[in-house]
Formats: structure tokens, C-alpha cells, sequence
């Protein structure tokens, strides 16, 4: 399976980042290696000092699909979760600054925690899903799909036409503001629309 991630997809996020908006979808992916389930707790790796949290509405493709139509989008996602992008935000930084790809910042073992799952049909109208992370009990990111610069339908009609979905795959829609960094003993809960599905530890 493979994890498809969008970057700077809430206005908010794009500005304290200092980045434009952008003009289409910024893509990158994560390797199956990058998955945390289960609550399992996440390892801070050595070779970074700035690591921070991305919490993100996750949708989980449900069936084959390419060059699928926004239209049509919602036929192919069938749960929804939260998750957070971890990233290595000095890495990022680094690799940027010298032109490369910073791929390496963001696709590390254990980058990708996810929540439960919750079935898509039960939110009426998936532009307006809240969303929310707390770390330690204190509130750090508020998020609303209604703000969303690409909705969930104009993602899948355009990374289809680059990658074939297929069923398990996942697709991280963006963070809001509110980005930080984390330390060793930290608590992270993540909401989807009021519930907890996400919970665990910084080690
Ligand atoms: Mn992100």
C-alpha cells in the first residue's frame, strides 16, 4: 500500500509556514514503514532535534481506481481518520535550503500514526469535518475541511491521475495551523468530530 500526503492544503498552514499558496496539489508519499497504529508510541529518531507534529484528516481508499472524476470521488474512500505527518522540521529546513528533495523529513519509520477508523458515510457533508489535536490536554490545532484549499474530491481526481488507487491505500489531506514541536513524554490526542481517535506517547 502506499500513503499519499498533500502539503499546504489549509491557508492558515501555508502562512506561518511564509509559503504562497499553492497553485495545484503538492504531493509526496510515505512508505508502508512510516504507519504507527494502535496507539503505539513514537520514537523520536536521533538524527533530528525539531521534530514536529501535523495532525490530518486520513482517508482510506476502499476501491481500484485512476483518473477518477471529482465527481465520482467519494465512491472510493470509505473510512476516515486522524493522523499526523510527523516531520523533521530541521531536515526539511536543510534539504530545502540546499535544493534537494526534503522526502527524507517526512517518510522516516513511525511518521505516520493513525487514529480508528470511522466510516465516511456517517459525516453528511464531508466539507465540513472538524477536527482537532490536543498535546499534554492543551489544544494546539483546530481544523475544519470547510477550509480546505483542495477538497478530499479534488485530491483524488488529481493524484489519480498520476497513481493508480488502489484499496488500503491512505491519503493525509493536509494540516491546519497550530504546528509545533514535541518532546520525549508527551501525550498527543487527535478528534474527529467531537470523538477521540487518536492517543498516544512521545518517547
Ligand atoms: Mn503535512
Amino acid at each position: 500500500m502506499k500513503i499519499i500526503c498533500v502539503g499546504l492544503n489549509y491557508r492558515n498552514h501555508a502562512a506561518e509556514m511564509g509559503r504562497p499558496l499553492p497553485p495545484e496539489p503538492m504531493i509526496f508519499l510515505k512508505p508502508d514503514s512510516a504507519l504507527l497504529k494502535k496507539n503505539k508510541p513514537f520514537f523520536i529518531p536521533d538524527f533530528s532535534t525539531n521534530m514536529q507534529y501535523e495532525a490530518e484528516i486520513v482517508l482510506r481508499i476502499s476501491k481500484l481506481g485512476k483518473g477518477i472524476a471529482a465527481r465520482y470521488a467519494k465512491r472510493y474512500y470509505d473510512a476516515l481518520t486522524v493522523g499526523i505527518d510527523f516531520t523533521a522540521r530541521d531536515l526539511q529546513h536543510r534539504f530545502s535550503q540546499a535544493g534537494h528533495p526534503w522526502e527524507l523529513s517526512k517518510t522516516f519509520d513511525g511518521s505516520a500514526p493513525i487514529g480508528s477508523f470511522v466510516p465516511a458515510d456517517l459525516f453528511a457533508n464531508h466539507s465540513d469535518i472538524s477536527f482537532s489535536l490536543e498535546v499534554n490536554g492543551e489544544t494546539r490545532q483546530v481544523g475544519n475541511t470547510s477550509d480546505l484549499i483542495f477538497s478530499f474530491a479534488d485530491i483524488i481526481e488529481y493524484v489519480s491521475r498520476f497513481y493508480t488507487l488502489k484499496t488500503g491505500d491512505l491519503i493525509f489531506t493536509g494540516t491546519p495551523s497550530g504546528v509545533g514541536p514535541v518532546k520525549r513524554g508527551d501525550n498527543l490526542v487527535a478528534r474527529l468530530a467531537g470523538e477521540t481517535v487518536l492517543d498516544f506517547y512521545v518517547r
